[in-house]
């Protein structure tokens, strides 16, 4: 198969090395942690809104790495912003997993900025939009440096330890490569969209999952984030990146909940646009604001004063309180009756929301 060669092609360095210790792909040496050190722990994180998708940007000193690539109309807003930031080239460029609204965009940042490293987890996808990163990276001469868990690699000094996937999983979402960047004493967990599996595996694994900033898993759905999962990383801070009105209902009530309940102040894209998140390897600034003193006032976390509940296949909603709410799986929670009836719902004739 076409796509298959292709992708083998990409890789071949990195599956043939499989057992080995180190899955350096040719032309780009494993940087040393020690050789460059961390004197200055200064980072920051810009969570780009790219609506209902991931895309995030990595600053350190003049050195900048994306995670995930937004969707494919993403690509304007997203070249862009790292314009704007000064990108002209990128340490890395992070795929998590081949779904659209994580790769999207990422051969548009491929073909506008120089790229050292592109990280990619070792799965196919047979849709246009992963053949067209795919067809940006060999024009660009580059390969895919598959991730190896366990090893860590310097972004200007900055230890990005790979945590996951663990295994090869039969679904998307938990092939996720989840990354941990340490800055200083504060540290950054970026998911992708890894579900309980990946995140049973990745502790099972024992690493010190604890992180300062969580990038919320699969966009706050309730498939994402597990308890057992959530306790090891203790967020203070819960970053979601997440579309207004998006058909999926996320972020879910439960993850919400969850975070809230731990303490966990809550950004969202959806809520507050763009997100960017500084620090010096101490303190923790939200949008120029220090976080922690945010944690009640930001709007994000401010729960909505309604809460009416869709049924996702009878496309009717209910009040909270209606005898006839759907099973948990068919929810959709809506925070107004005009977000429920801009979503094409229609009000419950029992409960009458
Ligand atoms: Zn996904
Ligand atoms: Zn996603």
């Amino acid at each position: 198969m076409k796509l298959m060669k292709k992708l083998a092609l990409l890789l071949s360095l990195a599956f043939a090395a499989t057992g080995c210790g180190s899955e350096a792909v040719a032309g780009v040496p494993e940087t040393p942690i020690q050789q460059e050190a961390a004197t200055d722990a200064a980072l920051e994180v810009h969570f780009i809104d790219v609506g209902q998708a991931d895309c995030a940007l990595l600053v350190s000193d003049g050195h900048y790495m994306v995670i995930d690539g937004g969707n494919n109309d993403d690509a304007d807003t997203i070249v862009s912003y790292l314009k704007k930031e000064g990108v002209k080239t990128l340490d890395a460029a992070v795929g998590t997993h081949p779904h659209e609204d994580h790769i999207g965009s990422l051969d548009a940042i491929i073909n506008s900025f120089d790229v050292k490293t592109v990280y990619m987890p070792k799965i196919m996808h047979t849709s246009q939009t992963f053949e067209d990163v795919l067809d940006a990276i060999a024009n660009k001469g580059l390969k895919i440096k598959a991730p190896n868990p366990g090893e860590t690699f310097s972004f200007n000094g900055l230890p990005v330890e790979i945590l996951g996937p663990q295994q090869e999983y039969g679904d998307f979402n938990n092939n996720s490569i989840v990354l941990k960047v340490t800055a200083g004493e504060t540290s950054f967990l970026f998911t992708g969209d890894a579900e309980e599996a990946a995140e049973k595996d990745i502790l099972n694994a024992g690493y010190d999952l604890q992180a300062d900033v969580l990038k919320v898993g699969h966009h706050g759905s309730s498939t994402s984030t597990s308890d057992a999962f959530l306790q090891a990383v203790s967020p203070k801070y819960a970053v979601i990146s997440v579309g207004t009105g998006n058909k999926y209902g996320h972020p879910e009530k439960v993850t919400l909940d969850k975070l809230q309940n731990i303490g966990a102040a809550i950004y969202r894209t959806d809520l507050l646009g763009t997100v960017v998140c500084s620090t010096d390897g101490q303190n923790i600034l939200f949008n120029g604001v220090s976080g922690k003193t945010e944690t009640t006032a930001a709007p994000a976390v401010a729960e909505p004063t309604e809460i009416y509940i869709g049924n996702k296949n009878s496309k009717k909603f209910h009040t909270e309180d209606c005898s006839s709410l759907p099973a948990e799986n068919n929810r959709v929670y809506l925070e107004s009756r005009e977000e429920a009836i801009s979503l094409g719902y229609q009000p419950c004739g029992s409960c009458k929301p």
